[in-house]
């Protein structure tokens, strides 16, 4: 197996993103059929265990509380009503649950055991877990670990310089701090990004380069094409051709040839042929449900015809890595410090993000 290089620069990247269309492709293709199965791609179900009313300002997010956008919030769902969504999810073939809570950051305390609880419960269906919980210390990331989390996502976005044109309320530095704090366990890295914000190419070279040169890469790179939702400031965006995914996904295959690349929202824009060109890329994870987070989605009989066409299986859990071990909260050997670690706030402006705040604030 070919050695992982851990020093792509932009213009490498750039190179590879705008090769030839089919030289693009075969390329991607090639390695990712020398480290993937080409017929299998792993289903995952996001689920949103706690939805809206979030602090922060991400331009793109229909759950920051300072928009005016029309989703119903809620506050954290139950281990025995996320158990019952998680049951119906592996019975319709995902091997993976990604459990969403539209936070800030997360805060030792009663909710924080709660999602523990959540996990043990989920692992112990033998599925892969993921959380994305927003930013989390060590001791944090220790004791998701300990509970048998298998995934933590933390996504970069796009590159540090577009960062700053999307989020005000938290820095690029943040993101990758949170990202160290989960390497210093077992659990496995999620993080990627969204295109169509309005970044240039060279953008999304850079942030393939912040991805590509963590050592190791992140196991998992989720590829997610911007769904403009009415009330964010990002509401007038025009969606991206499915040329700009596939030279991504391809792109994100060769940079990274181990990872998990997953498309993941914008994909009821995509139709079958568009789809089956990613795959072909060196996609090889969907997300299923009608729904991700709050944004639409192909339904799960769509994609099982999908794959029936395709000739695709879904992936079983825990091809790459073993399954953690679950420590029960009695046996844990961490305890929660009640840390109140010191985020970045850099609070620059963005006009557009302040534009919709005081369009929210005259429909309210
Ligand atoms: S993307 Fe996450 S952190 Fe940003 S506003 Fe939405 S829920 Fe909050």
């Amino acid at each position: 197996m070919s050695a992982i290089k851990h020093n792509w620069t932009k213009e490498e990247i750039l190179d590879i993103y705008n090769k030839p269309l089919m030289e693009l492709l075969y390329e991607a293709a090639t390695a990712h059929r020398l480290h993937h199965d080409p017929n299998t791609v792993q289903v995952s179900t996001l689920l949103s265990i706690k939805t809206g009313g979030c602090p922060e300002d991400c331009g793109y997010c229909p759950q920051a509380a300072r928009y005016h956008t029309d989703i119903d919030g809620n506050d954290l769902m139950s281990v025995q009503q996320v158990k019952a969504q998680a049951l119906r999810a592996k019975s319709s073939g995902s091997s993976r649950v990604c459990m969403g809570a539209a936070w800030r950051n997360v805060k030792d305390g009663e909710e924080f055991d709660q999602v523990l609880e959540m996990v043990r419960t989920i692992n112990k269906l033998d599925m892969e877990v993921c959380c994305t919980l927003g930013m989390l210390t060590e001791n944090q990331a220790k004791r998701l670990a300990e509970a048998g989390l298998y995934a933590y996502n933390h996504n970069l976005d796009s590159s540090e310089e577009y960062y700053k044109e999307v989020i005000s309320t938290r820095g690029f530095s943040d993101r990758l701090e949170t990202i160290d704090n989960v390497r210093k366990t077992n659990v496995t890295v999620c993080s990627g990004g969204i295109i169509g914000m309005g970044e240039k190419v060279e953008d999304r070279a850079e942030m393939l380069v912040a991805l590509s040169t963590l050592n190791p890469q992140p196991e998992s790179v989720p590829i997610n094409a911007l769904v403009a939702v009415e009330g964010t400031p990002l509401e007038d965006q025009e969606p991206i051709s499915i040329w700009d995914m596939v030279r991504m996904v391809a792109t994100t295959r060769i940079v990274m040839p181990e990872t998990q690349v997953r498309l993941s929202a914008g994909r009821t824009q995509m139709t079958k042929e568009g789809q089956a060109m990613c795959f072909f890329a060196g996609a090889n994870s969907i997300f299923a449900g009608d729904k991700l987070l709050t944004t639409p989605n192909p339904d799960v009989n769509e994609d099982m015809e999908m794959f029936k066409l395709l000739g695709l299986n879904p992936q079983k859990p825990f091809i790459k890595k073993m399954q953690p071990k679950t420590v029960e909260a009695q046996d844990s050997q961490y305890e929660a410090l009640g840390e109140k670690p010191k985020w970045s706030r850099p609070e620059h402006t963005i006009e557009r993000n302040e534009a919709a705040k005081e369009k929210a604030k005259i429909a309210k």
